[in-house]
């Protein structure tokens, strides 16, 4: 027998709390540990791990999978702030960056609406940036905070566990994450170009098995290279990933320079 995932939010956890953070810390919280699974393994729950890094919240108790959730009261717009920025970028670069589960919630309606999961492998150095840093008059002056900017991560390195207020079967969610694990064997700056390229074959908004050409993704010369302004490889970049996506049946190729999506 499998439970759908209950989407109400208890708003007990949260009683006497009257700064709206607060209150949505332990709400939000609260739903997290009662509701979220394992989207790696079978396990039903993820526990609330107890830390004073800012790069953690959950983990899995069977595969040891890390999770930060991070919840908003509305739609998850294009950009989320998020911790220290040096902070990330070196989880980042030691390949140790947890699942990120971005979830909307209702605080009129005392519900979750959505919930998509970028897993770490899909946090690359190009989806990031610093923030402003904290003026001298703040508490933390000096300390920079980071941006994750949503709309650079492919949509199949965004796996929704809801939309619009309903949960995706479980067996599903798994299926998807397990289709995106070649990504994680890769090292870290071709995770980020994999990415990257994923990106843009996506904004040529192809149906499955409509075809394109090399040069189709070239015109992304100019926004990759403003990703990746040290490098000057920018087509062989796009060919290499395009063999990898070949390898993992994303797309086909066709003859030299012509390719189809899968
Ligand atoms: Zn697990």
């Amino acid at each position: 027998m499998v439970f759908p995932l209950d989407l109400s939010l208890d708003p007990r956890p949260g009683e006497g709390y009257r700064s709206a953070s607060q209150w949505a810390r332990r709400v939000t919280e609260n739903w997290a540990a009662r509701e979220l699974y394992c989207w790696g393994c079978q396990s039903p729950h993820l526990s609330a791990h107890a830390t004073n890094t800012s790069v953690e919240d959950y983990r899995c108790p069977s595969c040891s999978r890390r999770v930060q959730v991070k919840a908003k009261n509305g739609p998850i717009g294009k950009t989320v702030a998020n911790s220290g920025y040096e902070v990330k970028l070196q989880a980042i670069r030691k390949n140790v960056a947890p699942d990120y589960a971005f979830m909307s919630y209702s605080r009129t309606d005392l519900a979750v609406e959505s919930l998509f999961v970028v897993p770490g492998s899909f946090l690359s150095q190009s989806v990031i940036s610093p923030r402003t840093p904290l003026s001298a008059t703040a508490r933390r002056a000096g300390w920079v905070g980071s941006n994750i900017h949503l709309d650079r991560i492919p949509a199949f390195g965004k796996i929704v566990v809801i939309a619009d207020g309903a949960a995706r079967p479980k067996v599903q969610v798994r299926k998807d994450f397990s289709q995106i694990g070649f990504v994680g064997s890769f090292p870290q700056e071709q995770r980020g170009w994999l990415g990257d390229v994923l990106s843009c074959l996506e904004k040529l908004d192809l149906t499955s098995g409509s075809s394109f050409h090399l040069g189709d993704l070239y015109a992304f010369e100019d926004s990759l290279r403003r990703l990746h302004p040290t490098n000057n490889n920018i087509q062989p970049k796009i060919r290499q990933q395009l063999q990898v996506l070949e390898r993992q049946g994303i797309v086909r190729r066709l003859r030299p320079g012509l390719f189809q999506k899968v």
